[in-house]
């Protein structure tokens, strides 16, 4: 066990400080404060960040920490921290960790005994769920579905289920793939994509999936989709298609069709009528 007190010693930190996802003015003074009085900053991409960091006259030293290079530039970021710096994590956008590098990181900053210190701001997934119009909680955040169908399929069935409001990430030339995707393995479900969040071209597309697949052809910009949860309705709905199943084969087994339909609305725990419009409705 490990406790950190953050602001009571003197060890040096590691700072996971959030940027605008696109308007500069959610940048906070306490972010622009810890960037210019950090030792070094570790970007996720060079050149991105240096833009941010210029805008903001924040002149301390870059170096790069992004998915190609995160395990060996972890083990350096952890050497500065041993050599007494104080080091903060950014990514292009957002909170470094979230779908960015940075774990591999905090994990080894941890194990060490740093401090590892968040700086608030911005997060594309948080927004995108509070103006969706769906359950805030409990949500899942999914991050971004593997650009591979199959892989994206299974991903899907693992949430199929789960009962709260579900958040992805997704590229714009995928968009539609993902929305088939969902229709198939989760159904018609009422879903947000949030668009270029905080941007000018800022866009709430709330609908069902179909009338969304029907609305949108060409999507451009960031974005998130915020997707309603499995509600109970529906695993009713499920129940219901084996009712018939289950009704047949305590017929067969030698009961009478009003024992079985009994039986069936016990082990279900629906009601007789339920399950007797259920079956003569199918049969
Ligand atoms: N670290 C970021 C965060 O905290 O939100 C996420 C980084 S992830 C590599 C980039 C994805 O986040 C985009 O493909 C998009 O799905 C989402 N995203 C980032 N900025 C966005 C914005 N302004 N509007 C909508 N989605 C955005």
């Amino acid at each position: 066990m490990k406790i950190q007190k953050s602001f009571m010693n003197e060890l040096p930190t590691l700072y996971l400080v959030a940027t605008p996802i696109g308007n500069l003015d959610e940048f906070t003074p306490r972010a622009i404060e810890i960037l210019n009085e950090v030792d070094v900053i570790a970007a996720e991409d060079t050149r991105t960040s240096l833009k941010l960091l210029q805008h903001f006259k924040i002149t301390t030293h870059v170096i790069s920490h992004h998915n190609f290079n995160e395990r060996q530039s972890s083990k350096g970021i952890v050497n500065l921290l041993k050599q007494g710096k104080h080091v903060a994590i950014i990514s292009d956008a957002g909170y470094p960790l979230i779908s960015d590098p940075g774990l591999n990181v905090v994990s080894l900053a941890i194990q060490e005994g740093f401090n590892v210190v968040p700086i608030s701001g911005s997060n594309a997934a948080l927004n995108a769920l509070v103006a969706s119009g769906l359950p805030c909680q409990p949500y899942l955040f999914w991050g971004f579905l593997s650009s591979s169908m199959n892989e994206a399929i299974k991903e899907l069935k693992q949430v199929q289920m789960y009962p709260c409001t579900l958040l992805f990430y997704e590229a714009p030339h995928r968009l539609v793939r993902t929305l088939k995707l969902i229709q198939e393995v989760l159904g018609d479900r009422y879903l947000c994509v949030a668009r270029e969040l905080t941007k000018k071209h800022e866009e709430f597309i709330r609908g069902t999936v179909s009338e969304l697949l029907s609305h949108l052809q060409e999507v451009k910009g960031e974005l998130v989709l915020v997707v309603e949860g499995h509600r109970k309705e529906d695993e009713k709905d499920i129940l219901l298609k084996d009712v018939h199943i289950k009704v047949e084969e305590y017929i067969a087994l030698g009961m009478s069709p009003s024992i079985a339909i009994k039986t069936v609305a016990k082990d279900f725990g629906l009601s007789k009528n339920e399950v007797y419009q259920r079956y003569f409705n199918r049969s």
